[in-house]
């Protein structure tokens, strides 16, 4: 196994700093630093053909990943997740070709595990012992499964309203676990406030480097199942952005390796009414995002009131043509049960806010029924199931007469 990862660089100055040490965000600018690869010598040593045969996991794609040493990559089995066609639900909703990349199938249920995988197997590289993460829910659970195999000791810090399936596998894991009387930031704060009494490594989104390199895979994942081609829009529910980076980053890679061309699909950022730092900054024409007050939203992935990579979001959102759209609680639920039904898709509140921004493109023209569109279905329904209760079940008692006219 070989990784070409050369260096890490700052998002916004051209500084260069080394990837094997320990870091966090750049000094000067406290934004997010990233990994920088040898692409040409990429381009001459690795070719599509040198993926058949690859294990159909996020690691075939290890050429351009940060990881350098196998024995240290903390798999669960990180698989390659379907792309599902969904003719029945585009059908209802006006979407000629549509299809779902099902996130769901990943370690935990969430597309968390990819950035967390990489965040834990190159801390394991670098020797760190002591992990901490403010999260709204799933990334601490993510963390926290991959620090028990790890054998890492584990902090997680999370909203006391975060779902219940998140606090319990985080303590099931025997991670020390925390809630928090605020949201993701709070908890950010309280871990940044401990890092240096505490020892703690911090695998915040976006101050720890490599999460937005496991996001990345999302986007070498889809070019690949494509035939490396590219839709013609993405959209994607984004909170701290690492996902939208992440692709963002992975086009830009293939193309520089002569993979893929210059077409780029246009990106699309989906918040909520509750939260939208993102949207409000995108149509306002800001460089930077400000933090959202009071932010409230079923969907919790999407609760964060200030993304630390707002302007690599919005670049990746301007440069491609796209767009930031915010959808309401009350749209997203009814879309969930829309993709339950039409698709037996197990979508999460954030994962369906994707179907109802790409409904309101659609009547607003932005995006043509012909199009080719990729919702990121980023979550399982399984954490979520309260959102599905309805008036009570039918009850039938197996002892009497069964009124089969009930069933026609
Ligand atoms: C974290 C999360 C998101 C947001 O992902 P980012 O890449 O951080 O923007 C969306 N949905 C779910 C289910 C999440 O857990």
């Amino acid at each position: 196994m070989k990784s070409y990862l050369t260096h890490l660089e700052s998002s916004v100055t051209d500084t260069k700093v080394d990837a094997d040490q320990l870091n966090t965000v750049c000094e000067e600018s406290g934004k997010p630093l990233l990994a920088r690869y040898d692409l040409d010598a990429v381009a001459q040593n690795w070719s599509k053909d040198d993926l058949v045969g690859r294990p159909e996991t996020m690691w075939r794609y290890h050429e351009i990943l940060p990881v350098r040493e196998e024995k240290n990559i903390i798999s669960l089995g990180e698989t390659m997740t379907p792309l599902v066609h969904s003719p029945r639900l585009g059908k209802a909703t006006g979407f000629e070709q549509l299809y779902v990349k099902d996130e769901s199938r990943l370690p935990t249920g969430t597309f968390k595990a990819r950035g967390l995988v990489m965040a834990v197997s190159k801390a394991v590289e670098l020797g760190v012992k002591k992990v901490a993460i403010p999260s709204a829910g799933n990334a601490a659970e993510a963390l926290s499964v991959y620090a028990a195999r790890a054998g890492l000791e584990c902090y997680v810090f999370m909203p006391k309203d975060a779902p219940v399936a998140n606090h319990n596998v985080c303590r099931a894991t025997g991670a020390h676990v925390f809630l928090v009387d605020g949201l993701i930031n709070d908890a950010g704060k309280i871990v940044r406030e401990g890092i240096e009494s505490c020892g703690w490594f911090d695998i915040s989104t976006f101050r720890e480097p490599y999460r937005a390199e496991g996001k990345k895979t999302m986007g070498l994942e889809l070019a690949e199942q494509m035939n490396w081609t590219l839709p013609d829009v993405i959209v994607y529910p984004t909170g701290g952005g690492t996902g939208l980076v992440g692709m963002w980053k992975a086009f830009d890679e293939l193309e520089k390796i002569g993979w893929i061309g210059s077409k780029r699909p246009r990106m699309v950022a989906v918040q909520t009414e509750g939260c939208a730092p993102v949207v409000r900054a995108f149509e306002t024409g800001a460089e930077e995002a400000e933090l959202w007050e009071n932010a409230s939203t079923i969907a919790g992935g999407l609760r964060v009131p200030y993304p630390l990579a707002d302007r690599l979001i919005l670049t990746a959102v301007r440069d491609s043509g796209g767009t930031a759209v915010a959808v309401s609680d009350d749209d997203i639920i009814t879309a969930m049960k829309q993709m339950c039904d039409l698709e037996g898709l197990m979508p999460s509140p954030e994962s369906s806010a994707t179907l109802v921004a790409a409904q309101h493109l659609l009547k607003k023209g932005e995006i043509k029924p012909e199009e080719s569109v990729v919702l990121f279905s980023c979550g399982t329904m399984l954490k979520h199931v309260e959102l599905m209760g309805g008036p009570e079940l039918p009850l039938l008692n197996p002892h009497g007469d069964i009124d089969y006219s009930q069933f026609a």
